[in-house]
């Protein structure tokens, strides 16, 4: 070794090739230090929530917009110092493929157009992280895997629980199983919509209704906790505002059995406020109440341990741990594999209550 060195002193080549590594490991670093970010879809998501905390990210930088709305142009430029040369259209989004500016193309459109956009976006060669639910069919969801795997392109799915700590310790359980094994899992979200609003959320053709906008959040959460996959669905919907839930059901309930016997319970409603997970096992049990918050989350254990960490900001968080998935080649948190697997559910419940019957799954 000793000789080796010497050679290389000598030879000027230890300083040199220290030299050009670490030049070469700046150049990379600083470079790639923060990945350029679009929104595709300046709704209400985007706007009050992702581009704020984009702001708090320590990875990522809001670059480039998509909208088909010119009257939020200014808005944004001015609000995010977005150049006219990062701003886009639904038509002319393909030309993202030559803008150095952006790494990763987040879509934020209603459900029914995710997957469009998400392979479009595929294409362009970026990064993709596409909202949950991740489609309106596996069969879509399948098409953005292909894409995304075709491009050679990281595909993330903004399930943001999956990054929150206490949900972490849930999801962690399903491993150790402080409390024997599992029997029975809850997961139940709704809401009390009053006034439901007039947009693409009641509109089946679109991807509306609870069950796609928060029943994903219940069946990703049963499956979490289990780190089991369903092998069985039923589910029936009920609607008691029939004069306004005219395409998509007010309310969802599901029974679903996992592998290893484990039964679960999920439901999913417009008709009051509910948001629990609970895990009942051999010697004991836990849940998070709320699971499914934007703050919040907490819960507890028969033992008495809380599960009571907290974090200011989930969505830079999910946006931080995905731009490092990025950044570092390494696998990302919810891969598009897992937002398929609860979209099969999804059409499962649907199937299970127009026949009637339980729904078996491979
Ligand atoms: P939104 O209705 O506020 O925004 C939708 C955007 O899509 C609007 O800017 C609208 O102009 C645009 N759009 C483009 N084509 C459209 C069309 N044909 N019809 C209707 N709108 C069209 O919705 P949102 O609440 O911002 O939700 C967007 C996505 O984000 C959904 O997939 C939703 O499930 C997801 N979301 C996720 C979370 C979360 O916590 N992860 C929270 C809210 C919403």
């Amino acid at each position: 070794m000793q000789k080796r060195r010497e050679f290389l002193k000598k030879s000027g080549l230890f300083l040199g090739g220290l030299g050009i590594v670490t030049h070469y490991a700046f150049t990379l670093h600083s470079k790639k230090k923060k990945l350029g970010v679009c929104l595709v879809g300046l709704g209400n998501y985007s706007s009050t929530i992702l581009a704020p905390a984009l702001q708090r990210t320590e990875h990522c930088l809001l670059t480039g917009i998509v909208t088909g709305s010119p009257e939020k142009i200014p808005v944004w430029q001015e609000r995010y110092d977005i150049p006219d040369k990062n701003v886009y259209n639904y038509q002319n989004m393909d030309s993202i493929a030559d803008n150095p500016d952006i790494d990763v193309i987040y879509i934020v459109l209603p459900t029914g157009l995710h997957a469009e956009y998400a392979i479009k976006a595929a294409n362009t060669g970026k990064h993709v992280w596409c909202e949950k639910p991740m489609a309106k069919t596996a069969k879509e969801c399948l098409a953005i895997i292909e894409a995304c795997t075709k491009n050679k392109v990281k595909l993330s799915i903004g399930y943001r629980m999956q990054h929150e700590p206490n949900t972490q310790q849930v999801i962690q359980w399903a491993r150790t199983k402080p409390f024997g094994d599992i029997k029975k899992v809850k997961a139940e979200v709704g809401f009390n919509i009053v006034n439901p609003p007039n947009n693409w959320r009641m509109d089946a053709e679109l991807g509306g209704g609870l069950l796609y906008d928060v029943g994903v959040y219940a069946i990703n959460a049963m499956r979490y906790t289990t780190g089991m996959e369903p092998i069985s669905v039923k589910g029936h919907h009920e609607n008691s505002r029939p004069e306004v839930y005219k395409e998509v059901p007010e309310t969802s309930i599901f029974e679903i059995d996992f592998s290893n016997g484990i039964k679960a319970n999920g439901q999913t409603t417009a008709s009051r406020s509910i948001n629990i997970l609970q895990a009942d096992c051999e010697k004991g049990w836990y849940r998070l109440q709320p699971f499914q918050s934007y703050r919040g989350v907490k819960g507890e254990a028969s033992d008495g341990m809380l599960l009571d960490t907290y974090i200011e900001n989930q969505q830079a968080r999910q946006m931080d741990d995905d731009a490092l998935a990025i950044l570092k080649d390494t696998p990302v948190l919810v891969p598009g594999e897992d937002g398929m697997k609860d979209i099969v559910v999804v059409e499962a419940i649907n199937e299970s209550a127009r026949t009637g019957k339980p729904v078996r799954l491979s």
